[in-house]
């Protein structure tokens, strides 16, 4: 049957990059996987599935893993890797045959040479690296290929240009879940493919240890384990044990109410359907999944909506022009207490709430979302200008978080040090109108004592907490 890729231009989760007809001497339909590293609930996997069904063709998903992004390190690697296994079984019960290569076997024209595709599907990713990747593909392929959005539940394309804020994207969003929110079938191949070529390569773990260009001082966490596995073991237990109380405590680092899932869904090995349909099906008060779902979908793609549309995510100069303007006033302002860039990442400061936050976050790859915010605040204050503020807080970011170099990560940062999303305050030193925010005022919200005896316990390479 003849497929083109000119049936896929209405649908909103599809960019096709190189048009035209699947080549029938194909020998397959290969998905590329780079950010849904998952066979549960990627709709990129099932738009393979399908094209492979109607082609009569077997499917086949290669993942290339090479040691190339900005901050990335052995605790990022680690956790990626850990996925590998479920995702292959995943795989294997979709009947989806898998490529596993790493660095330096891990180009896409490559595995394309040698497998010979009909047709190429990817996924997205909103970031600038990864975005060059898929548009450098699009010029050196020779065969039809098209992205699929595969990580967000509104397509990102449907809303057109930046956001303001949550109440400029909340109505957008909540108007198309209707269309989007609903279980995938997750299809299986009809046809097996039987490898023409060899399936894998060494597996990624044994380059990484064998001595892949990548920094090596920050530890994996232990007892955080990656994989669409683990992912859904915390997603029962989130749902059985915490939603109940969420609006309540997600506000309170003293307990553990939140859902940990940010690294399960920045690796793609949960997607956010997965998530939202487990809660909205979940016995639970409706204002706590509606509070849950609004930082899942909303904040979330809130996020993404930022990095697709501003190519200045990640820097002062992706901020609003008010936010530029006060903080350039004040940019002179004289500091109390300037840290350098080392004091601030031992956690040397005078204050021990961000102390115990940075070493949460440190030891544990996780920091409490409410303390993101102060965290990124005080560095701000703590700093010579807004710019070397910005980027130190990216840098920490991460390199530290499981969970860092998202989308969700430059919003926050945004947010917190740029007036993302938010007004103007009152004016003060440093700040200028950007909202201030105080170890006083954050104290009186929670416990913070017992946080920091919390955070006092843990032990590098241990991950509670
Ligand atoms: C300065 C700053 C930096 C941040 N850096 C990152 C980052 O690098 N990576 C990251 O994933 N998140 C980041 N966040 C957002 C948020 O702090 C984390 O997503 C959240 O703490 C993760 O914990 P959880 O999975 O238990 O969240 P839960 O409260 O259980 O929420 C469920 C999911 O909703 C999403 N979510 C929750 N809060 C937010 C939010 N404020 N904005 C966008 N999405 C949200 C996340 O995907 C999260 O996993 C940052 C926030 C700030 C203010």
């Amino acid at each position: 049957m003849a497929f083109s890729m000119e049936s896929l231009r209405a649908d909103a989760r599809v960019c096709v990059r190189r048009g035209g007809a699947a080549d029938p001497e194909g020998t397959c339909v290969l998905y590329w996987m780079e950010r849904a590293q998952r066979a549960l609930d990627n709709p990129a996997l099932d738009l393979a599935v399908r094209i492979g069904n109607e082609l009569g063709k077997p499917v086949v998903a290669f993942l290339g893993v090479a040691p190339r992004r900005p901050y990335a390190n052995l605790r990022h690697y680690q956790f990626l890797i850990e996925g590998l296994a479920d995702l292959a079984a995943g795989l294997r019960e979709r009947n989806v045959g898998f490529v596993l290569r790493s660095w330096p076997e891990h180009s896409l024209p490559r595995v394309c040479e040698e497998l010979h595709p009909a047709v190429v599907v990817g996924d997205e990713n909103p970031l600038r690296e990864p975005e060059r990747w898929r548009e450098k593909a699009a010029r050196m392929l020779r065969v039809p290929f098209c992205t699929v959005d595969a990580d967000v539940i509104v397509p990102s394309r449907l809303l057109e240009k930046q956001q303001y804020s949550a109440r400029t994207i909340r109505p957008r969003i909540r108007g198309r879940l209707g269309e989007f929110l609903v279980p995938s079938e997750n299809p299986a191949a009809r046809k097996t493919w039987k490898p023409l070529v060899k399936v894998a390569s060494r597996s990624p773990a044994e380059d990484l240890a064998a001595g892949w260009k990548i920094a090596r001082g920050v530890a994996p966490v232990s007892t955080s384990r990656g994989g669409t596995r683990e992912g859904l073991r915390l997603l029962r237990q989130f749902v059985a044990r915490k939603l109940r109380d969420y609006g309540e405590r997600r506000n309170h680092p003293e307990f553990d109410g939140t859902s940990r899932l940010s690294p399960y869904l920045h690796f793609g090995q949960l997607g956010p359907l997965t998530v939202a349909l487990a809660v909205q099906e979940a016995d639970a008060p409706a204002e706590q999944k509606e509070s849950f779902l609004e930082q899942l979908i909303v904040r979330r793609e809130l996020a993404v909506n930022f990095v697709r549309f501003n190519p200045d995510y990640d820097s002062l100069d992706g901020a609003p022009a008010w936010a530029r303007r006060t903080l350039a006033e004040h940019s002179r302002d004289r500091r109390e207490t300037i840290y350098s860039e080392k004091q601030i990442e031992n956690a040397e400061t005078h204050d021990p709430l961000w102390n115990a936050a940075q070493k949460q976050m440190t030891i544990t790859g996780w920091m409490h979302n409410y303390l993101r915010m102060y965290w990124t605040k005080k560095i701000l204050e703590w700093t010579r200008t807004p710019e070397e503020a910005f980027q130190i807080a990216v840098r920490l970011n991460d390199t530290y978080e499981l969970d860092g170099r998202d989308p969700n990560g430059y919003e926050g940062i945004a947010w917190a040090i740029a007036g993302k999303s938010d007004r103007p305050w009152f004016e003060r030193p440093i700040f200028g109108t950007i909202r201030y925010m105080s170890a006083g005022g954050a104290s009186r919200k929670f416990d913070a004592e017992a946080y920091i005896r919390q955070i006092e316990k843990l032990e590098p390479g241990r991950a509670a907490g």
